[in-house]
């Protein structure tokens, strides 16, 4: 297995995580019912995009909101 040659110094390694940072998503309010959505989606919680029904509201987790679910599909 190769090995590197040389140690990798601290500046040469923190010059490579100077990219690693995270960037927060950025999220929309849904004009409908004011649920946080994702931009350009339409919006999970009632299912509207552009003023009109695109997609059907998901029927579980109705009065909860995105995190919720994903909190609870976790714990599984
Ligand atoms: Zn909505």
């Amino acid at each position: 297995m190769p090995v590197p040659k040389y140690r990798t110094s601290a500046s040469r390694r923190d010059q490579r995580r100077s990219h690693h940072a995270l960037t927060a998503k950025s999220l929309s309010t849904c004009p409908n019912c004011k649920e946080v959505r994702m931009p350009h989606h339409a919006c999970p919680s009632c299912g509207h995009y552009k003023g009109q029904q695109a997609i059907e509201p998901r029927s579980f987790g109705v009065g909860t909101n995105a995190a919720d679910s994903i909190e609870t599909s976790s714990e599984s």
